[in-house]
């Protein structure tokens, strides 16, 4: 399943397409029904932990709220390019904004009604399902302007295409194609910022809270209600770097060795979500490996709550030594 920072790097695909116009549908979602999205506006994009959450709006409501995405000069030239461009141009005739209605819907909106309950196209439709929310599976993907290929035949021996659950060809003439996902409908997107650790509003003093309850870090570190993006490499590679065995209870290490763990946290999760946005790759230190960095053997076991999720985890018997009962201070790496 995709972490945090290839969720937010998805986000950075799909920003360039807010504020346009979807004007055709592909993909193999029986659940969401693709063609419901046709001539739907992507009118904003949000991310969360490893959820997307996707605003799309319909032509008639923005006409009546005057609120078009792009100014008309803009939409004018969108229009162009997709005319000019006739493979591209795909869909029925294009429904536009007649510039006369949409200036007087806009005179219409008294400026009192300018608070935040009637900016959103919810205040006209209450409780209207807008945010289209996606969540990946352990392959997902989202691809722009080109689909994902076969990278090894299969069983029988055919080299089958990957099917994309969702294709939405904009108006600007690219399109997104979204790979092994879930993808549902909701009123509004679940974003709590203090709990991402990707956001500039993580919380330090609420993570840090719930790394010293006395239960295995490595289960903590994988609840996304504290660590919203955090996921398996994340948690394998932060222990390693800590020096903190992954049994650890939170509650028995130290003041100073929680704050580590969250640094760490913070730290590889932007570094890795740089090397993303750069076309680098990464390169984990304990996740899969047989060595450690200093050649110590690796240990691998999965490890997870009592009858809950059981995650691979690998770690340095040696760096990331057993806590011992009699002292907090023993995580250092040895
Ligand atoms: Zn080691």
């Amino acid at each position: 399943m995709p972490e945090g920072p290839s969720v937010r790097k998805f986000h950075h695909l799909v920003s360039p397409f807010v504020g346009q116009q979807v004007v055709k549908t592909g993909g193999s979602s029986k659940k969401l029904h693709p063609p419901d999205l046709q001539s739907l506006w992507l009118q904003d994009t949000q991310v969360h932990g490893k959820k997307l959450f996707l605003r799309f709006d319909p032509d008639e409501e923005l006409r009546l709220r005057g609120n078009d995405p792009l100014p008309e000069p803009l939409r004018k030239g969108a229009q162009e390019v997709e005319a000019a461009d006739q493979e591209q141009a795909v869909g029925p005739s294009r429904q536009t904004a007649s510039d006369k209605s949409s200036q007087a819907a806009a005179l219409a909106v008294p400026p009192g009604d300018e608070g935040p309950k009637c900016l959103g196209a919810d205040c006209l439709t209450p409780g209207a399902e807008r945010w289209l929310q996606v969540s990946f599976g352990l392959f997902g993907s989202i691809w722009v302007n080109e689909f994902s290929r076969a990278k090894k035949a299969n069983k029988r021996g055919d080299w089958r295409d990957p099917a994309p659950r969702l294709v939405l060809y904009f108006g600007g003439g690219g399109f997104l194609a979204f790979y092994n996902c879930q993808m549902s409908w909701s009123s509004s997107p679940v974003v709590r910022p203090t709990s991402d650790i990707l956001s500039e509003k993580f919380h330090r003093g609420q993570a840090l809270e719930a790394l010293g309850q006395a239960q295995p870090v490595c289960y903590t570190l994988l609840d996304q209600r504290y660590f919203s993006g955090l996921g398996n490499i994340i948690k394998n590679e932060v222990l390693y770097r800590a020096g903190v065995h992954p049994l650890s209870l939170g509650s028995l290490l130290s003041p100073s060795c929680l704050e580590a763990l969250v640094d760490h946290v913070v730290e590889f999760s932007t570094h890795w979500l740089q090397d993303k946005l750069q076309g680098r790759q990464q390169h984990p230190q304990i996740y899969q490996k047989e060595q450690c960095p200093a050649g110590h053997q690796v240990l691998k076991q999965e490890l997870g709550p009592p009858g809950g999720f059981q995650r691979l985890t690998w770690w340095c018997p040696q760096c990331q030594p057993r806590l011992p009962a009699e002292g907090p201070e023993q995580h250092q790496r040895a």
